[in-house]
């Protein structure tokens, strides 16, 4: 197990120093992979044969005495919204089950290029869009934290992973691989790390490419990570931020270094400024174990010499409606290019009309459905100064909000989700419900902000529910990720959380 437990950063190095290989750590993982996969459903698709190729070039490479990658030999999972060459790339949907891409995205080409191993394509909402991973026509995955003992034996697990990203979160949770790549529209990195214990970040808008990323809400979709610590988020940023030619909203600012940000974390946080949202946590449905984390992990930041200071956000109540005009809005116009003609799933009748109906109707499921109805309504001439228009001026007061808090805090802090976790089928029926699951996390969208999950506790197990993970959120202004690690690193340092290992055996 202890090779399982070694973050990104110390296997990399350990590889690069020949005290293991990338083979062995590549078979240690795929081997984990064959004994959680009946359970999880993490992956959509295992890469083994192009792993262990990608492995032993690395292995060649150091005894060739070549120079390695910052992320040699790491094992990695992709969430199967990245293109990838010789891989299928399904985005969780029928329309492209098929589909086999002609390129990589930026994201692939960067891994490759930094040693990484791509184990796979992990699971997902359709289309990224679910806070649940149930909104899928394929199997959908168990959160390694949610097992509880039942006849189907101890494996069994109820509780879903979190979404979009939610295949991710639970690979890396389980330990079938160290990193995986997610992405992050309204929070589907954020709030699935949150629910399976790890650190997921989300970078601002344009640090990391789109190249390669089936788009969902061009200007709301991030490239973001889920990884068992913050030295290891800051690693990957690393090597996938920076400017892109091949994405017109990538941005030219230099790349810092993150990971000498993260070993600031010694030197704690005299001097910084935290901003605490109260307003935020009288939302109705705040767990109280969430709310209980969360002072917890204040008074964390307090002891670490952070100073905490009263935040307003006054446009905070609108920003998950406007999320959902906003989304639908670009969703619809998005998902057009799936009609039959060029690319995935074609069925063919006589008229082209037809074909494009009867291919949608077919390709699609009822969540994309509802929201490709959703925003072609909105964007409507009759309704689009009503909704669209009115959506993007909100938009600009949500931003605006969070530049006046950030003239008094460094770091604004809240919890992740408002729940620590929900079973399967829980909220299906209800997809106002599934929406609130992004509450805390949707500003940073809307906003383009960096922002973070970090473990931050768990809840009491009782009766009716096991102990699940508890995450801390925390947002800093536009480029100000290098803070953002440093101060998630202080809080890591502080917290025993994010050593626990879940209870899938
Ligand atoms: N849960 C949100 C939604 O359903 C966010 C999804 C995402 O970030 N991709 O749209």
């Amino acid at each position: 197990m202890e090779l399982l437990e070694t973050s990104a950063l110390a296997l990399a190095r350990a590889i690069a120093k020949g005290e293991l290989s990338a083979r062995e750590v590549a078979l240690a993982h795929l081997a984990r992979i064959d004994t959680c996969e009946p359970h999880l459903h993490a992956f959509r698709h295992v890469a083994a044969e192009q792993a262990l190729a990608a492995a032993d070039h690395v292995d060649a490479q150091r005894s060739r005495g070549e120079p390695l990658g910052p992320l040699a030999g790491v094992p990695i999972g992709l969430k199967d919204i990245f293109v990838t060459q010789g891989l299928p790339t399904t985005c969780g949907s029928k329309i492209l089950a098929e589909w086999r891409p002609p390129y990589a995205s930026t994201h692939a080409r960067r891994l490759a290029a930094a040693g990484a191993v791509v184990l796979g394509k992990l699971a997902m909402d359709e289309f990224a869009m679910g806070s649940s991973n149930e909104n899928t026509p394929f199997e959908p995955v168990r959160n390694p934290w949610g097992c509880t003992p039942n006849p189907r034996g101890p494996w069994a697990s109820d509780y879903v992973p979190g979404g979009s990203s939610g295949g991710s979160a639970a690979a890396v949770a389980a330990r079938q691989c160290v990193l995986a790549l997610g992405t992050d529209t309204g929070g589907s990195v954020r709030q699935p790390a949150s629910l399976c214990n790890l650190v997921g970040l989300k970078p601002t808008y344009g640090r990391i490419s789109r190249f390669g990323m089936v788009a969902f809400a061009s200007s709301l979709d991030h490239c973001g990570t889920l990884s068992r610590c913050v030295a290891d988020a800051a690693l990957a940023l690393q090597v996938l931020a920076g400017h892109d030619p091949l994405d017109a909203s990538s941005l030219r600012d230099a790349v810092p270094d993150y990971l000498a940000a993260t070993a600031r974390a010694s030197a704690g946080l005299v001097g910084t400024r935290i901003g605490v949202h109260a307003d935020a946590l009288r939302l109705p449905g705040l767990d109280a174990e969430v709310r209980r984390a969360f002072e917890q992990s204040l008074a964390v930041l307090r002891a670490a010499g952070a100073e905490l200071v009263d935040i307003a956000l006054p446009h905070f109540e609108h920003a998950v409606a406007t999320y959902y005009v906003l989304c639908t809005a670009e969703a619809s116009s998005n998902l057009a290019r799936y009609d039959g003609t060029r690319f995935g799933l074609r069925v063919a009748r006589d008229s082209l009309l037809d074909t494009y109906a009867a291919t949608r109707h077919a390709g699609f499921g009822a969540e994309v459905a509802r929201r490709i109805l959703l925003g072609t309504f909105v964007l409507r001439a009759d309704s689009y100064d009503r909704y669209y228009g009115r959506a993007m001026k909100v938009r600009t007061l949500i931003a605006r909000d969070y530049a006046a808090a950030f003239e008094r805090c460094d770091a604004i802090a809240s919890p992740t989700s408002p729940l620590p976790g929900f079973r399967l089928g829980d909220k299906l029926d209800d997809p106002l419900a599934m929406y609130l699951s992004d509450v805390f996390t949707i500003g940073a969208n809307l906003a383009g902000l960096p922002a973070i999950s970090i473990p931050a506790g768990f809840s009491t197990p009782s009766e009716t529910r096991p102990r699940l993970p508890i995450g801390l959120h925390l947002i800093a202004p536009r480029l100000a990720e290098p803070e953002l690690l440093r101060i998630a690193a202080v809080h890591e340092a502080a917290t025993p959380w994010h050593r626990e290992v879940p209870p899938c055996p």
